[in-house]
């Protein structure tokens, strides 16, 4: 039996879902088809947002969240690394923890130096860290949920710029917008007030949440219906 504990890290995140949905996805499914299920649960969950719906908004980012490490599995990348890389306890552009972005209008991205004794041990702690860059109270849940579109399309488009071509530096830049990305989910998260880990160990304490087998058997006409 698979299953994540609310006490793992994202590596340990990432390695769960690749277990239960791997053979599945790599029989069944398109790159393209797997980036579009990150953004239909995405979407859906931006939608919650706009009808006051907690838990819908919920459980469709924790979805995609799902299908965001299967994605990254298919192009072998590592999502705790990739976070820690773009966000190590500060952000990304102003190198501040609070972000100061907004406060002194940046010009330009800074160059970080990481501090390794700093990185969170596991996925409630880069959390936490999250809410430390970019604390909750200094967004509303709407604005939070339009950064997660913003970096959604900036994603599709770093993932399709490295497949047009299959350069690898454009993959580096995929990389970067993968941790955007993260970063945005855990924004809703954190305005919401949810235990992401906590969450994703309620929903996948035994294998695939709906047919609780590993490898996931729910058939792909069930998937492409799933809501
Ligand atoms: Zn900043
Ligand atoms: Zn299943």
């Amino acid at each position: 039996m698979a299953s994540f504990q609310e006490n793992g890290n994202i590596h340990d995140f990432q390695e769960f879902v690749k277990e239960v949905y791997f053979l599945p996805n790599d029989r069944d499914y398109e790159l393209s088809e797997m980036l579009n299920n990150i953004q239909r649960h995405a979407m859906r969950c931006i939608k919650g947002i706009r009808q006051g719906n907690a838990e819908k908004t919920k459980v469709n980012a924790l979805i995609s969240l799902s299908w965001f490490s299967s994605t990254m599995s298919r192009l072998h990348i590592d999502v705790e690394d990739a976070v820690w890389q773009r966000f190590p306890y500060l952000c990304s552009y102003c190198g501040k923890a609070p972000c100061e972005c907004k406060k002194n209008a940046v010009q330009g991205r800074k160059k970080v130096i990481i501090d390794e004794s700093k990185r969170p041990k596991t996925m409630r702690e880069f959390q936490e860290m999250f809410n430390k860059i970019y604390p909750a109270s200094a967004r509303t849940l709407e604005i939070a949920g339009l950064h997660l579109a913003e970096e959604l399309g900036e994603l599709s488009e770093a993932v399709w710029t490295f497949r047009g071509e299959r350069r690898y530096c454009d993959l580096e830049i995929a990389v970067k917008e993968a941790a955007d990305y993260y970063s945005t989910v855990m924004s809703v998260f954190n305005s919401l007030n949810v235990d992401v880990a906590g969450e994703l160990s309620k929903l996948f304490f035994n294998n695939c949440h709906v047919c609780h087998k590993a490898p996931c058997e729910c058939p792909y006409r069930f998937v492409r219906r799933f809501k």
